[in-house]
Parts: C-alpha cells; sequence; structure tokens
C-alpha cells in the first residue's frame, strides 16, 4: 500500500547540459517503471531546464534543499519553497546528512524548512541517520528519535501526508558501506514505531521511508524486500542514467 519512491540525490555535480543528457536518457530507461516514483534532485540552477525537460515523463523533480524562510524577503542566496514549485518541483530533499555537517543545518532549521515546504504543498525528503561514532557508541536510536521529534516538531496531519523520511546513516554515504538490510530494516522499523508515538499508528503506516547510503544496483533488491524499506535515496549510483535506471528497475 505504500508506493515505493526511489530518489537520486544529484548533489553539486553536473554542468547543464550534462544534466540534460542525462535526463533524456533516463527517461527513456524507466518509461514502463510503473511500481515506483521516480524523483531526481539537480542543484537549483538546473531546476527549471529539468523540469521542462522531464514534462510528461514519469519522473518527478526535486530541489536539494530550500529557504527556512517562505515570504519574500530580504534573504540573500535563499531559494523560497514557493520559488521551487514555481520552477517545477514537487519534492525538496531537506536535513541531508552533508547539510548538515558543513553548513549548519539543525533539526530546528530542519523543522522550520519542513513547515516552509509543507506550506508549498511540496513533498518534503527528511533525511537523519547517525554518524559512525554515535552508532559505535550505541545512540543510532535516541539520535534518530531526537532528529525525528524536533524535525517534524508541530506538523498537521495533512502536513504528514507529505513527508518522505530518509534513513541515511553518515557512515554510509558515498563510503561504499551499506547497511546491511537487517540493519536498515530495524532502523526503518523503530523509525515507524517514532512516527506512530508521534502522530499516530495511521499516519506511520501510510509513510515511506527510504534507505539512503551507497544504494547501487546490486544491492537495492535486498534492501527493498525489507517490510519497513519503501525506497531508495540515491547519491553516486543516481548520475549515470543506466546505474540509476537499474535501481529503479529493481523488480
Ligand atoms: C546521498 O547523497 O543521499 C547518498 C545516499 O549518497 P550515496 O548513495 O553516494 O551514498
Amino acid at each position: 500500500m505504500r508506493k515505493p519512491v526511489i530518489a537520486g540525490n544529484w548533489k553539486m555535480y553536473k554542468l547543464l547540459a550534462e544534466a540534460a543528457e542525462t535526463v533524456l536518457k533516463l527517461k527513456s530507461l524507466v518509461t514502463n517503471a510503473g511500481h515506483c516514483e521516480i524523483v531526481i534532485a539537480p542543484v537549483f540552477t538546473q531546476l527549471k531546464t529539468i523540469a521542462d525537460r522531464l514534462e510528461g515523463s514519469n519522473i518527478q523533480l526535486s530541489a536539494q534543499d530550500c529557504a527556512s524562510e517562505s515570504e519574500f524577503g530580504p534573504h540573500t542566496g535563499e531559494v523560497s519553497t514557493s520559488m521551487l514549485r514555481d520552477a517545477g518541483c514537487s519534492h525538496v530533499i531537506i536535513g541531508h546528512s552533508e547539510r548538515r555537517q558543513f553548513y549548519g543545518d539543525t533539526d530546528q532549521s530542519v523543522n522550520k524548512k519542513v513547515k516552509a515546504a509543507a506550506a508549498a504543498g511540496l513533498f518534503a525528503i527528511v533525511c537523519v541517520g547517525e554518524s559512525l561514532a554515535e552508532r559505535d557508541a550505541g545512540a543510532e536510536e535516541n539520535i534518530v528519535k531526537g532528529q525525528l521529534l524536533n524535525g517534524l516538531e508541530g506538523l498537521t496531519l495533512a502536513d504528514t501526508e507529505r513527508i518522505i523520511i530518509a534513513y541515511e546513516p553518515v557512515w554510509a554515504i558515498g563510503t561504499g558501506k551499506t547497511a546491511t538490510p537487517e540493519q536498515a530494516q530495524e532502523m526503518h522499523a523503530f523509525i515507524r514505531r517514532t512516527i506512530s508515538e508521534i502522530h499516530g499508528e495511521s499516519v506511520a503506516n501510510a509513510m515511506r521511508i527510504l534507505y539512503g547510503g551507497s544504494v547501487k544496483p546490486d544491492n537495492v533488491g535486498l534492501l527493498m524486500e525489507q517490510a519497513d524499506i519503501d525506497g531508495a535515496l540515491v547519491g553516486g549510483a543516481s548520475l549515470e542514467a543506466e546505474s540509476f535506471a537499474k535501481i529503479v528497475n529493481y523488480k
């Protein structure tokens, strides 16, 4: 009953011509993929062009971040969620660990951004996950619970319908180390229980929880077999149309 989501995070890669070429290839490779929702997230400057190239396809567009303020105003360098809608986005990634580690995102700013996404009617792909030191200290559940409680604080029932969680253990991002399907399932089940405590069981049962961290064509199948894994957020392996299409077509 939860439609899987396979999302590609292109991070700060690709100039426009290459991005457009990748999208063109990808479109033809995933035309028959009705079993999941497909999302790609290029950089801000490419959103409108890529949105135009995606028109009529089964691929949706995401930004990689958004402003925490949703009104027009003096916020130099920021891009609001209504501007993302205007450029053709349906989704936005919020609280990616690279933004938390290097660009000052906190649970509090994540919460403001999630509310700004809700105000604009965007799906928010909200990233949570522990570092290696936190896992080694046995603190992974506490860390993720805190990120969920603070990041999703104060949402209405309607807002929760547009939340997608991405569990991305920081130690598995871009490292080639994937959480085992069992490790991932254990945390996904914990996340669903936590969502249930905050927002109730029916919200928790409907919410998609994606796994992210070195997902590749050869490990996606086993991950997707897990009961609480509802898709993937893919970095490196989403950059090439062929490998991303293999992940999309995991079935
Ligand atoms: C990511 O950037 O969200 C990610 C999961 O990257 P990778 O697949 O390269 O580990």
